[in-house]
Protein backbone atom coordinates (compact mmCIF):
# COMPACT_ATOMS: atom_id res chain seq x y z
CA UNK A 1 0.00 0.00 0.00
CA UNK A 2 2.60 2.46 1.02
CA UNK A 3 4.63 1.04 -1.81
CA UNK A 4 2.37 2.22 -4.32
CA UNK A 5 1.39 5.43 -2.98
CA UNK A 6 5.16 6.49 -3.08
CA UNK A 7 5.46 5.30 -6.59
CA UNK A 8 2.21 7.07 -7.70
CA UNK A 9 3.65 10.41 -6.31
CA UNK A 10 6.71 9.46 -7.30
CA UNK A 11 4.91 9.48 -11.08
CA UNK A 12 2.83 12.31 -10.66
CA UNK A 13 5.93 14.13 -9.85
CA UNK A 14 7.66 12.84 -13.14
CA UNK A 15 4.81 14.27 -15.42
CA UNK A 16 4.77 17.56 -13.91
CA UNK A 17 7.98 17.75 -14.58
CA UNK A 18 7.84 16.70 -18.18
CA UNK A 19 4.59 18.89 -18.69
CA UNK A 20 7.35 21.99 -17.83
CA UNK A 21 9.67 20.53 -19.59
CA UNK A 22 7.84 21.04 -22.47
CA UNK A 23 6.42 23.86 -22.14
CA UNK A 24 10.25 25.38 -21.51
CA UNK A 25 10.96 23.78 -24.78
CA UNK A 26 8.54 25.96 -26.72
CA UNK A 27 9.38 29.05 -25.03
CA UNK A 28 13.02 28.29 -25.85
CA UNK A 29 13.02 27.63 -29.26
CA UNK A 30 10.15 30.53 -30.23
CA UNK A 31 8.21 28.55 -31.79
CA UNK A 32 6.01 29.59 -34.09
CA UNK A 33 3.11 28.03 -36.71
CA UNK A 34 3.94 29.47 -39.95
CA UNK A 35 0.96 30.43 -41.95
CA UNK A 36 1.22 28.75 -45.28
CA UNK A 37 -1.28 29.28 -48.38
CA UNK A 38 -1.52 27.09 -51.46
CA UNK A 39 -3.89 26.50 -54.32
CA UNK A 40 -7.16 24.87 -54.09
CA UNK A 41 -6.90 22.73 -57.04
CA UNK A 42 -3.58 21.79 -59.18
CA UNK A 43 -3.24 18.21 -58.83
CA UNK A 44 -1.17 16.57 -58.20
CA UNK A 45 0.42 19.38 -56.02
CA UNK A 46 -2.47 20.12 -53.74
CA UNK A 47 -6.33 19.08 -54.76
CA UNK A 48 -8.86 17.36 -52.16
CA UNK A 49 -9.31 13.77 -52.93
CA UNK A 50 -12.14 11.59 -52.75
CA UNK A 51 -12.73 12.16 -49.09
CA UNK A 52 -12.18 15.83 -48.74
CA UNK A 53 -8.74 15.41 -47.14
CA UNK A 54 -6.43 17.60 -49.06
CA UNK A 55 -2.99 15.99 -50.40
CA UNK A 56 -0.47 16.41 -53.06
CA UNK A 57 3.18 16.67 -53.46
CA UNK A 58 3.14 20.13 -52.25
CA UNK A 59 1.40 19.20 -49.19
CA UNK A 60 3.85 16.13 -48.85
CA UNK A 61 7.02 17.72 -49.53
CA UNK A 62 5.69 20.47 -47.07
CA UNK A 63 5.10 18.17 -44.16
CA UNK A 64 8.62 16.20 -45.10
CA UNK A 65 10.48 19.35 -45.16
CA UNK A 66 8.70 20.89 -41.71
CA UNK A 67 9.83 17.28 -39.51
CA UNK A 68 13.46 17.55 -40.45
CA UNK A 69 13.65 21.17 -39.45
CA UNK A 70 11.02 21.01 -36.54
CA UNK A 71 8.82 24.11 -37.51
CA UNK A 72 5.12 23.30 -37.19
CA UNK A 73 3.02 25.13 -39.46
CA UNK A 74 -1.02 25.24 -40.81
CA UNK A 75 -2.08 25.54 -44.83
CA UNK A 76 -5.06 27.29 -46.43
CA UNK A 77 -6.08 26.46 -49.76
CA UNK A 78 -6.83 30.37 -50.89
CA UNK A 79 -6.23 29.91 -54.69
CA UNK A 80 -3.11 30.44 -56.21
CA UNK A 81 -3.59 34.68 -57.12
CA UNK A 82 -4.97 34.89 -53.70
CA UNK A 83 -2.35 33.10 -52.04
CA UNK A 84 0.26 34.68 -53.68
CA UNK A 85 -1.50 38.36 -52.33
CA UNK A 86 -1.57 36.89 -48.77
CA UNK A 87 1.91 36.64 -48.68
CA UNK A 88 2.37 39.72 -50.16
CA UNK A 89 0.10 41.48 -47.59
CA UNK A 90 1.89 39.64 -44.71
CA UNK A 91 -0.89 37.72 -44.10
CA UNK A 92 0.97 34.49 -44.89
CA UNK A 93 4.30 33.95 -44.07
CA UNK A 94 4.76 31.52 -47.31
CA UNK A 95 3.06 29.68 -49.98
CA UNK A 96 3.94 26.27 -51.81
CA UNK A 97 1.60 26.12 -55.05
CA UNK A 98 3.51 24.85 -57.74
CA UNK A 99 4.62 28.26 -58.03
CA UNK A 100 6.97 29.30 -60.72
CA UNK A 101 9.91 30.83 -60.24
CA UNK A 102 10.51 34.00 -62.53
CA UNK A 103 12.16 37.52 -62.54
CA UNK A 104 9.22 39.68 -61.98
CA UNK A 105 7.94 37.53 -59.26
CA UNK A 106 11.37 37.90 -57.87
CA UNK A 107 10.73 41.35 -56.79
CA UNK A 108 8.04 40.80 -54.61
CA UNK A 109 9.34 37.52 -53.51
CA UNK A 110 12.08 35.50 -52.18
CA UNK A 111 12.12 31.47 -53.55
CA UNK A 112 13.56 28.41 -52.23
CA UNK A 113 15.85 25.96 -54.09
CA UNK A 114 13.45 24.84 -57.21
CA UNK A 115 11.79 21.44 -56.17
CA UNK A 116 10.37 20.97 -59.58
CA UNK A 117 10.21 21.35 -63.36
CA UNK A 118 7.60 22.43 -65.40
CA UNK A 119 6.41 23.70 -69.32
CA UNK A 120 3.27 25.75 -69.58
CA UNK A 121 0.89 23.81 -72.43
CA UNK A 122 -2.74 24.33 -73.56
CA UNK A 123 -5.43 21.69 -74.01
CA UNK A 124 -8.48 21.25 -75.86
CA UNK A 125 -11.54 19.53 -75.53
CA UNK A 126 -11.12 15.21 -76.54
CA UNK A 127 -12.50 16.13 -80.62
CA UNK A 128 -10.98 19.16 -81.48
CA UNK A 129 -9.10 19.70 -84.25
CA UNK A 130 -6.77 22.37 -82.63
CA UNK A 131 -3.20 21.63 -82.51
CA UNK A 132 -1.28 24.49 -82.59
CA UNK A 133 -1.53 27.88 -81.40
CA UNK A 134 -2.40 29.42 -85.10
CA UNK A 135 -5.37 27.12 -84.68
CA UNK A 136 -6.45 29.72 -81.63
CA UNK A 137 -7.37 32.52 -84.11
CA UNK A 138 -10.62 33.99 -83.30
CA UNK A 139 -11.27 31.64 -80.50
CA UNK A 140 -11.79 32.26 -76.88
CA UNK A 141 -9.31 30.65 -74.43
CA UNK A 142 -9.56 29.84 -70.95
CA UNK A 143 -6.84 30.65 -68.28
CA UNK A 144 -6.08 31.00 -64.31
CA UNK A 145 -5.60 34.50 -63.10
CA UNK A 146 -2.37 35.60 -61.84
CA UNK A 147 -0.38 32.60 -63.41
CA UNK A 148 2.59 32.35 -65.83
CA UNK A 149 0.01 30.17 -68.21
CA UNK A 150 -2.48 33.03 -68.34
CA UNK A 151 0.45 35.41 -69.25
CA UNK A 152 1.93 33.33 -71.66
CA UNK A 153 -1.37 32.89 -72.90
CA UNK A 154 -2.24 36.78 -73.10
CA UNK A 155 1.19 37.19 -74.71
CA UNK A 156 0.30 34.53 -77.51
CA UNK A 157 -2.87 36.30 -78.09
CA UNK A 158 -1.27 39.43 -79.11
CA UNK A 159 0.52 37.58 -81.69
CA UNK A 160 -2.38 35.40 -82.85
CA UNK A 161 -5.17 37.02 -82.27
CA UNK A 162 -7.31 34.63 -79.61
CA UNK A 163 -9.39 36.35 -76.74
CA UNK A 164 -8.19 35.16 -72.91
CA UNK A 165 -10.91 34.87 -70.49
CA UNK A 166 -9.70 34.45 -66.62
CA UNK A 167 -10.50 32.27 -63.84
CA UNK A 168 -9.97 32.07 -60.40
CA UNK A 169 -9.28 28.21 -60.02
CA UNK A 170 -8.14 25.46 -62.46
CA UNK A 171 -11.38 23.68 -62.30
CA UNK A 172 -13.65 26.51 -63.73
CA UNK A 173 -11.00 26.84 -66.18
CA UNK A 174 -11.27 22.69 -67.50
CA UNK A 175 -15.06 23.05 -67.30
CA UNK A 176 -14.86 26.03 -69.81
CA UNK A 177 -13.16 24.04 -71.98
CA UNK A 178 -14.89 20.47 -71.87
CA UNK A 179 -18.55 22.20 -71.88
CA UNK A 180 -17.70 24.07 -75.24
CA UNK A 181 -17.19 27.71 -74.01
CA UNK A 182 -13.54 28.07 -74.32
CA UNK A 183 -11.49 26.50 -77.24
CA UNK A 184 -8.75 25.61 -74.88
CA UNK A 185 -7.31 26.22 -71.14
CA UNK A 186 -3.64 27.02 -70.81
CA UNK A 187 -2.03 25.16 -67.85
CA UNK A 188 1.20 23.44 -66.11
CA UNK A 189 1.95 20.64 -68.10
CA UNK A 190 2.42 18.42 -65.55
CA UNK A 191 -1.06 19.24 -63.83
CA UNK A 192 -2.87 19.14 -67.08
CA UNK A 193 -1.64 15.21 -67.70
CA UNK A 194 -2.05 14.54 -64.92
CA UNK A 195 -5.63 15.82 -65.18
CA UNK A 196 -6.21 14.16 -68.29
CA UNK A 197 -4.58 10.26 -67.22
CA UNK A 198 -5.14 10.43 -64.02
CA UNK A 199 -8.19 11.44 -63.07
CA UNK A 200 -10.37 11.26 -66.38
CA UNK A 201 -10.65 14.77 -67.77
CA UNK A 202 -12.36 14.78 -71.18
CA UNK A 203 -9.52 17.44 -72.57
CA UNK A 204 -6.04 16.33 -74.48
CA UNK A 205 -2.51 18.60 -74.47
CA UNK A 206 -2.95 20.04 -78.05
CA UNK A 207 0.57 22.02 -77.18
CA UNK A 208 3.72 22.39 -75.03
CA UNK A 209 5.81 25.33 -75.02
CA UNK A 210 9.16 25.44 -74.87
CA UNK A 211 8.97 27.91 -71.83
CA UNK A 212 10.14 26.23 -69.06
CA UNK A 213 9.89 26.91 -65.34
CA UNK A 214 10.64 25.48 -62.16
CA UNK A 215 8.65 25.94 -59.23
CA UNK A 216 9.87 26.85 -55.73
CA UNK A 217 8.20 28.01 -52.09
CA UNK A 218 8.05 31.26 -51.26
CA UNK A 219 7.61 34.15 -48.89
CA UNK A 220 7.59 37.70 -49.15
CA UNK A 221 10.62 39.30 -50.27
CA UNK A 222 13.24 40.27 -47.33
CA UNK A 223 10.55 38.97 -45.08
CA UNK A 224 11.02 35.23 -43.09
CA UNK A 225 14.54 34.23 -44.80
CA UNK A 226 14.48 31.63 -42.25
CA UNK A 227 11.81 29.97 -43.67
CA UNK A 228 13.57 29.85 -47.04
CA UNK A 229 16.70 28.72 -45.13
CA UNK A 230 14.47 25.95 -43.57
CA UNK A 231 12.83 24.76 -46.80
CA UNK A 232 15.94 24.38 -48.85
CA UNK A 233 17.94 22.55 -46.04
CA UNK A 234 14.78 20.47 -45.58
CA UNK A 235 14.62 19.59 -49.21
CA UNK A 236 18.48 18.87 -49.28
CA UNK A 237 18.07 16.63 -46.51
CA UNK A 238 14.83 14.76 -48.15
CA UNK A 239 16.22 14.63 -51.51
CA UNK A 240 19.34 12.68 -50.03
CA UNK A 241 17.29 10.41 -47.94
CA UNK A 242 15.18 9.32 -50.51
CA UNK A 243 11.95 10.63 -49.11
CA UNK A 244 11.47 13.55 -52.13
CA UNK A 245 11.37 10.65 -55.04
CA UNK A 246 9.18 8.97 -52.85
CA UNK A 247 6.57 11.61 -53.07
CA UNK A 248 7.08 12.67 -56.52
CA UNK A 249 6.84 8.94 -57.52
CA UNK A 250 3.94 8.35 -55.60
CA UNK A 251 1.81 11.19 -57.29
CA UNK A 252 3.40 10.68 -60.76
CA UNK A 253 3.76 6.88 -61.73
N1 LIG B 1 3.10 27.41 -62.15
C1 LIG B 1 2.09 28.37 -62.44
C2 LIG B 1 2.46 29.72 -61.91
O1 LIG B 1 3.25 29.84 -61.05
C3 LIG B 1 0.70 27.96 -61.97
C4 LIG B 1 0.59 27.78 -60.50
C5 LIG B 1 -0.83 27.42 -60.04
O2 LIG B 1 -1.78 27.57 -60.81
N2 LIG B 1 -0.97 26.98 -58.83
O3 LIG B 1 1.98 30.70 -62.35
Amino acid sequence: MRMKRVLAVGLAAVMALSLVACGGNKKASGEKTYKIATDTTFAPFEYENKDGKREGIDLELLEAISKEEGFKYEVSALGFDAAMASVESGESDGMIAGMSINKKRQEKYDFSQSYYKSQVCFAVAKDSKITSLKDLKGKTVAAKVGTVGSEYSKKMAKKYNFEVKEFDGSSTMYQEVTSGNAAACFEDFPVMSYEINKKGQKLKVAYTSNEGSEYGFAVKKGDNAELIKKFNSGLEKIKKSGKYQEIIDKYTK
